[in-house]
């Protein structure tokens, strides 16, 4: 698109951010609104998503390096940010992102209409999305040539806005907000049945389109979009302090689709025999369809966990089950500490393999006086009994994000 239409290019960025002073800083420098959830099971409880939240707020405030501050005497729109802003003319990465988001909108409008070809068009609409979610990224990256520091603070700033608008909306229309992160909110009303949050998804963006006009004369309109209404959901606390974290919660939608963050099952680290046990346990729960149908079934899910230990103690796994995967970040030789990653890179730089920051290793904890976990390559060579009790303990903690909920009652 750039060079459609003529810009010139710069080889390296050199915009250096503009000075501000320490409490400009701390009004303007504060990234996406993230709550921290009431935790606890809840049932009937709505998800509610922005559609493109930032790309949208980028192309309806023309937040592009060339229109912030731009020189024109005449531009003097401006932002919730304080930034001056250009009404002349569109900037690069809003008439980019509009071009993006348009066809976004326009497969997902084919989405609705079409029989047969529903799934390629969905398709073609997530993979925008996730475009659109990256360019936003990227821009905040500091050699982004056409990035900006302000931008990226107006973007997330009237992000924030838009979030707490719509919570307020909400709550003076007797529903609770539960959870709010970045895009989404959770929100729940007791006897609130699907025709009410409906309801309130079309006020919701009545009122968006009237109070967030933007500066785009092309405004795409905000939109929020009721994402399912969950059967039940699961906010947890945090293992360190107790309180709710934004992003670790698993629930099941009423259409029987699960929705699952930040437990081991995501996490990129795990060793196979905890995903497919939590994977498990998440397949017993599934099956309710009410906070009282999910505390029972929570009962069985016991069951499984001892059938595990059992697994375990049997040696059903195999060593490629069991192996963790570790992330190296530093030069092994400089580890300060002793810890299961410095000790298996450590072990395998004996043996002549250098392990490179960023490099994963595969560890499998042994039974051994000196050492607490071998290299899967080593292992395989050199065999020692397992340390069983390590892998039951890593079970236990996979088996938190369920046995904690009757805590929360
Ligand atoms: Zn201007």
């Amino acid at each position: 698109m750039a060079f459609e239409e003529g810009y010139l290019i710069p080889f390296r960025k050199n915009l250096p951010e503009d000075p501000k002073t320490a409490d400009q800083l701390i009004d303007v420098d504060r990234g996406g609104l993230s709550f921290r959830p009431i935790t606890g099971v809840f049932e009937n409880v709505a998800e509610l998503d922005f559609f493109s939240m930032y790309p949208s707020i980028i192309a309806n405030y023309n937040l592009s390096y060339e229109t912030i501050n731009c020189p024109h005497r005449e531009c003097t729109a401006k932002l919730p940010t304080g930034y001056r802003v250009c009404t002349k003319r569109e900037g690069i990465v809003p008439k980019a992102l509009r071009f993006l988001l348009n066809r976004r909108i326009h497969y997902k409008e084919l989405m609705k209409r079409s029989q047969n070809r529903r799934e390629i068009f969905d398709r073609r609409q997530k993979g925008l999305k996730w475009l659109l979610v990256v360019s936003f990224g990227y821009l905040g990256y500091k050699n982004a040539v056409f990035g900006r520091i302000e931008s990226h603070e107006t973007t997330t700033a009237i992000g924030r806005q838009l979030l707490l608008f719509v919570k307020e909306i909400a709550e003076s229309r007797g529903f609770r907000l539960l959870h709010a992160l970045t895009d989404s909110v959770w929100i729940y009303r007791k006897d609130a049945t699907e025709k009410d949050y409906r309801e309130l998804e079309t006020v919701l963006n009545e009122k968006l389109k009237r109070r967030f006009k933007g500066i785009n004369k092309n405004l795409i309109d905000f939109r929020i979009n009721l994402e399912g209404i969950f059967d039940w959901i699961v906010f947890l606390p945090s293992k360190e302090d107790g309180i709710g974290v934004p992003n670790r919660f698993y629930g099941k939608f009423r259409n029987r689709e699960l929705k699952v963050r930040g437990i081991e099952l995501r996490r990129s680290d795990s060793p196979y025999f905890i995903k497919v046990f939590q994977e498990e346990v998440l397949n017993v729960l599934k099956k309710a369809n009410n906070k009282e149908e999910f505390l029972d079934k929570l009962k069985e899910t016991e069951e499984l966990l001892n059938s595990y230990k059992d697994k375990l103690r049997n040696g059903d796994f195999s060593i490629f089950q069991l192996s963790v995967k570790k992330r190296v970040s530093k030069d092994p030789t400089t580890y300060q500490k002793r810890t299961d990653i410095s000790e298996t890179a450590g072990t395998l730089l004996k043996e002549g393999i250098k392990v490179n920051p960023g490099e994963r290793i595969n560890i499998i904890y042994v039974k051994d006086k000196y050492i607490k976990g071998l290299p899967l390559e080593i292992y395989i060579k050199h065999p020692k009994p397992l340390d069983i009790n390590r892998y039951e303990r890593l079970l236990e903690d996979s088996y938190l994000p369920f046995r904690i909920v009757r805590s929360m009652l």
